[in-house]
């Protein structure tokens, strides 16, 4: 057997013991300790982690860089819209080609090499940030692959117009469709709304849903029974639900159910729950960010992501999912081992699986993805925020980011 590249002493994630890596043809060719030396160049991982790379599933490359052009003073849902809606009206494919390449290099080089990224289609801005990231996939798919889901973010129903220009995007490729119930007065028929497009093009659906303290009014019901009655059980997902981290146990538990018997994923985006939510309490701030460990328990797959980077909705970020993941585990009080490892598993494979990537996962025959992380174990990367220090996308390498050195004195 011939390789082009042989990773050696790799700690791969979820596999017992150190396994050498051969890699030919851009795809994973053998697995294996003790692989023989071919002439292939090497690289001993020296015991590290490797894991297939970071899966961002829900963040917005089209309005992300956006501080210098829009106020942020309040720090509200409604302000990031309304400093949103005003930024978009000036938006051109270049500019957002440009904002959004420079988000999307950044994730690159923190080791995501899949994502999906929700992108606003309305009458005022048309297609304009959709086109944009269409030529931004295009120019990016040596380094990552990535999803375009299209969505209504000022509206679908209440918002004449908007309908058709979902369709146009639809028709023009995007790859799944998106919704945002809150905006309209009548959020159930939004979402059946969306359910007929998906099943039109035969795509995936991933909702902002649920967002907001308030237990009383769920649309994670309409939504599960939806895809019940569609037949959509995973291939859809819902993001923020920080409803969910109002509810007592008993409640939370049933919806657990609920959405783990529908097949209907969670995303939870932490860094803007954090900032967005209880603006109007003035001590004992609630924090909005759901527990997804304690979903993921009860056999609901979950992500965590990334979702708003340097704008109004959130003025932070870096596009680093392992930090992400770790600000996630400090704040929902993660403190069992198995929680702990279980939390890598929402930026790497239960992430893949909520985008319905099915080659992902380092193993034979499956596309040479992966990325090597400075630690020994999954609960190390959690606690640690242990860094990427190079990544392989099909084979090829996409970034190196090597680790600190000090320099002691001798
Ligand atoms: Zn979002």
């Amino acid at each position: 057997m011939t390789f082009d590249l042989i990773l050696r002493n790799a700690a791969i994630v979820d596999r017992e013991g150190r396994a050498d890596i051969g890699i030919s043809g851009g795809k994973f060719a053998a697995i294996e300790a003790g692989l023989p030396a071919t002439g292939a160049p090497e690289h001993d991982c020296g015991g590290r982690l490797v894991v297939p790379g970071f899966v961002e599933t829900h963040i917005h490359l089209d309005k992300s860089c956006l501080l210098g052009r829009c106020n942020c003073e309040k720090g509200t849902l409604d302000e990031a819209i309304a400093e949103v809606v005003k930024a978009k009206r000036a938006f051109t494919e270049e500019d957002v080609y440009q904002r959004a390449s420079q988000t999307l290099e950044k994730a690159i080089k923190n080791g995501t090499n899949q994502m999906r990224t929700h992108v606003e289609v309305d009458p005022r801005v048309g297609l304009t940030s959709f086109r944009a990231l269409k030529q931004l996939k295009l120019d990016y798919s040596w380094a990552i692959d990535l999803q375009l889901c299209v969505f209504p973010q000022e509206g679908l129903l209440d918002d004449p117009g908007c309908d058709a220009v979902m369709l146009q995007a639809l028709r023009e490729g995007a790859d799944v469709v998106g919704g945002a119930p809150y905006m309209d007065k009548d959020s159930h028929s939004q979402i059946g709304r969306i359910f007929e497009m998906a099943k039109e093009f035969d795509v995936d659906i991933d909702f902002h849903l649920d967002f907001g303290l308030d237990p009383a009014h769920l649309d994670l019901d309409e939504v599960c029974r939806m895809a019940d009655a569609t037949g959509w059980g995973g291939r859809v997902a819902i993001g923020h639900v920080t409803k969910l981290s109002a509810m007592p146990k008993a409640a939370f538990d049933a919806a657990a159910k609920r959405l783990a018997d529908a097949g209907v994923a969670v995303t939870v985006l932490p860094a803007t729950d954090l900032f967005l939510t209880g603006r109007d309490a003035d001590h004992n701030v609630p924090r909005g960010v759901t527990p997804a460990h304690k979903l993921r328990a009860q056999g609901v797959n979950c992500s965590i992501s990334t979702n708003n980077v340097l704008n109004p909705f959130t003025p932070f970020g870096d596009c680093s999912l392992i930090r992400m993941i770790n600000l996630y585990a400090n704040v929902t009080q993660v403190a069992a081992t198995a929680d702990l490892t279980g939390c890598l598993d929402m930026v790497t494979s239960g992430s893949a699986k909520l985008i319905n990537r099915a080659d992902y996962g380092i193993a034979v025959g499956h596309p040479a993805d992966l990325v090597v992380l400075d630690c020994a174990t999954k609960a190390q990367a959690v606690c640690e925020i242990a860094q990427p220090l190079f990544g392989l996308k099909r084979g090829v390498r996409t970034f190196d980011k090597p680790a600190a050195m000090l320099h002691k004195p001798n």
